[in-house]
């Protein structure tokens, strides 16, 4: 880094007494944000911080098809198939690595524990920690999934030493005819519940709804899910890998075994009251924000831009996700461009307060805090 910064480290340490300096990279445009640096009395010189993308993880289901590739047009290559990409992952044994920017290569809780609250946000960090709490997938469903439920925060620490699930579901692409399966269809109770279970008749309880592209299903820890075949969705959802398989529809893996289900668990689970709507209506309104999900685990909302667009956190103490749906823009930041997309995903973090967001004809992103 060679902007002048190294030469009067000492003089600006001297002249402030303060524990840290920073180089503002909302100063008016100094030269590259990359070349802006930050650094603390004990003369450590640290990046700055701006919006991240980061490398996508691939993985093949027994149900995952091509539209990753297809539509997406992300190469797979060599997997069989793609399931689910993880955009954006602080599970342990699957986490983002960074792939723009000075700070590519590193590890994306690498950077929480560098960074904290100026990555997180204060709140979210004095509640979480040095966990991320969302993880954001594409999710091509070729096949139907298996019918699961996932345990609520309170269970899944009991259990599981984990976060519970909750989770939402905005359907990006859907065959002529595709369904999905979210709660039940009438009120049960856990007896009742069993008896279709045990009769091997559970599919006639569960709610089945008919998707097109913009519909949006928020599925709380406890309801009944799955995803049917031909459904290509964005899923944002807690850290938590903890999933309870119910039915299975008889499928054998690679090898030729079932796949394990977990009636017990899930039946301590379950959420069996009946709901009157299980999909998710919204406002449809152009270059503005349209709040899709506003709950305890995060916020989301919705927006379809056809023209320059600020995007101002100013106000909010959280990171934010950006998710390309649809079209093609870019984002402007510090005098710096960069590239937004379809199937992109951008982490912006919670230090970062203003961005131009500039579309090429129209574009649909999802944004995302907590
Ligand atoms: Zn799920």
């Amino acid at each position: 880094m060679s902007n002048g910064i190294e030469l009067n480290q000492s003089l600006i340490a001297f002249a402030f007494d303060e524990p840290t300096f920073f180089i503002s990279p909302f100063y008016p445009h100094r030269g590259s944000l990359y070349c802006h640096t930050k650094f603390d009395l004990t003369k450590n010189y640290i990046k700055m911080l701006y919006p991240l993308k980061f490398n996508t993880i691939f993985k093949d289901k027994i149900w995952g098809g091509e539209k990753i590739k297809r539509i997406l047009g992300k190469d797979f290559s060599p997997l069989p198939n793609c399931g689910e990409t993880w955009e954006l992952s602080g599970v342990q044994g699957n986490i983002s690595i960074v792939s723009n920017g000075p700070l590519a290569g590193q590890l994306l809780t690498d950077l929480i524990s560098s960074y904290k609250a100026e990555l997180l946000g204060k709140s979210v960090f004095d509640k979480y920690g040095e966990e991320f709490p969302l993880l954001i997938k594409f999710i091509d469903a070729n096949q139907d999934l298996s019918i699961q439920v996932h345990p609520d925060d309170e269970v899944a620490r009991k259990k599981h030493n984990s976060f519970g699930k909750t989770e939402m579901w905005y359907i990006m692409q859907a065959d002529e005819g595709a369904t999905l399966i979210t709660g039940f269809n009438r009120e049960l109770d856990r007896q009742t519940y069993l008896d279709y279970f045990n009769k091997g008749d559970i599919e006639s309880v569960l709610n089945k709804e008919e998707v097109n592209a913009g519909d949006v299903f928020y599925i709380p820890a406890g309801r009944v899910h799955t995803i049917g075949k031909g459904i290509m969705l964005a899923e944002i959802q807690q850290t938590s890998d903890v999933t309870y398989r119910i039915y299975d529809f008889d499928r054998k893996d690679a090898e030729g075994k079932l796949r394990e289900l977990h009636v017990e668990d899930a039946l301590d689970a379950l959420d069996f009251k009946h709901y009157d709507q299980y999909k998710t209506q919204y406002d449809q309104e152009s270059d503005n924000r349209n709040v899709l999900v506003n709950s305890p685990f995060f916020c989301t909302n919705k927006w379809s831009v056809s023209k320059s667009t600020e995007l101002n956190y100013a106000l909010l103490d959280s990171f934010v996700i950006l998710i390309g749906l649809n079209g093609q823009s870019t984002l402007e930041f510090e005098g710096e461009s960069i590239d937004f997309n379809m199937g992109e995903v951008c982490l912006i973090p919670a230090s970062f307060k203003y961005l131009q967001l500039n579309p090429t004809g129209n574009f649909e992103f999802l944004e995302v805090w907590v």
